[in-house]
């Protein structure tokens, strides 16, 4: 024993850890061994990836928005179902335990400023956030828990290591139509090109673009290169030129969002809306290629779950367990 004293230096800093850290965790994810735990890509942002196949598009400042049922985080408690089955609680296949955003890292001039609150139109703060090399996604992920005995099809599926789609329901406060400006809270206060034509391209006066963008602020610079057709156009905008004609898609930009569910769908509306990995084994003895689960939560929940032996975990993830805690 006397012989490795740095191996028992860890285990006990371990389990005084895994004390402190089980407490806390319990409350996100309690264990259910019924249940089977994957992660899914749930939605990206559409300044990385643009509108998606429902031509919505979702502001990443929107995925960050921290007030109570707001952003990312709205996710979690919410529940699990198949093809927006949602209306009723009963055709729920499980929970949502976990979300995680992928956060844009913020360049080191900007260091303690949120992306929201970088500027646009008068400086580039923003196109320098984007821009950064091996910038992230700014996807949000979502960790779905199965109830493999009230939905033993779906749990079929995720064992066998099919793929699977997902797909996310959301309230909006209001949406923005690219081409008009019009704000519509409620449906009945569509423009016609989002009640008629939603992903069309449209004919549109440079200046009435510029309006949009310059004056009324609706359209952010950043939102250019998924409206507009080309990176001419994109230019013609950003240096205020206004005799021409451009070409522009109709989309709805979707503000304020407080996400209600998480369904497992045959066809998403977002390209990379899939299951990215399935998390624990209905034993919970296995899982866990432990490199793959990058994030804090999802590595809480395997602790949790008993999955992750804290003694196995090597220094540097120690440290940044004992971060989780403060996060948690
Ligand atoms: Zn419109």
């Amino acid at each position: 024993m006397g012989d490795c004293p740095v191996e028992w230096n860890t285990r006990d800093r371990s389990q005084d850890l895994y004390r402190k850290f089980a407490s806390q965790v319990q409350k996100i994810a309690p264990y259910n061994p019924d249940f089977l735990y994957s992660r899914f890509r749930a939605i990206g942002c559409l300044e990385i990836d643009g509108p998606n196949n429902n031509w919505d598009g979702f502001p990443y400042e929107d995925f960050e928005d921290d007030r109570p049922n707001f952003g990312y985080t709205s996710f979690i408690g919410k529940k699990a179902f198949v093809e927006h089955q949602s209306h009723t609680v009963e055709n729920s296949i499980g929970e949502l335990p976990g979300a995680y955003l992928n956060r844009f890292i913020i360049p080191d001039q900007f260091t303690g400023r949120r992306y929201a609150t970088l500027d646009s139109w008068d400086t580039d703060e923003r196109r320098s956030v984007l821009d950064l090399p091996d910038q992230r996604d700014g996807s949000i992920e979502v960790l779905m828990a199965i109830d493999s005995k009230t939905s033993p099809r779906v749990a079929r599926i995720i064992e066998s290591g099919q793929s699977l789609g997902c797909s996310m329901g959301t309230n909006i406060a209001y949406s923005i139509c690219t081409i008009c400006g019009n704000v519509a809270h409620f449906e009945h206060q569509y423009c016609p090109h989002i009640k008629y034509a939603k992903g069309q391209t449209h004919i549109v006066p440079a200046s009435d673009m510029n309006e949009l963008v310059w004056d009324r602020k609706l359209i952010r610079p950043e939102w250019l290169p998924h409206v507009l057709s080309s990176q001419q156009d994109v230019r013609s905008v950003m240096q205020k030129q206004a005799s021409k004609n451009l070409r522009a898609r109709a989309f709805e930009v979707n503000r304020e969002l407080s996400f209600f569910e998480l369904s497992v769908v045959a066809a998403p509306a977002f390209n990379r809306a899939y299951m990215l990995e399935r998390v624990a084994s209905i034993q919970g003895i296995e899982l866990v290629d432990f490199s793959s689960l990058e994030t804090p939560e999802l590595i809480a929940l395997g602790i949790s779950a008993g999955l992750i032996d804290l003694a196995t975990l090597p220094d540097e993830r120690l440290e940044e367990l004992g971060v989780l805690i403060g996060i948690l």
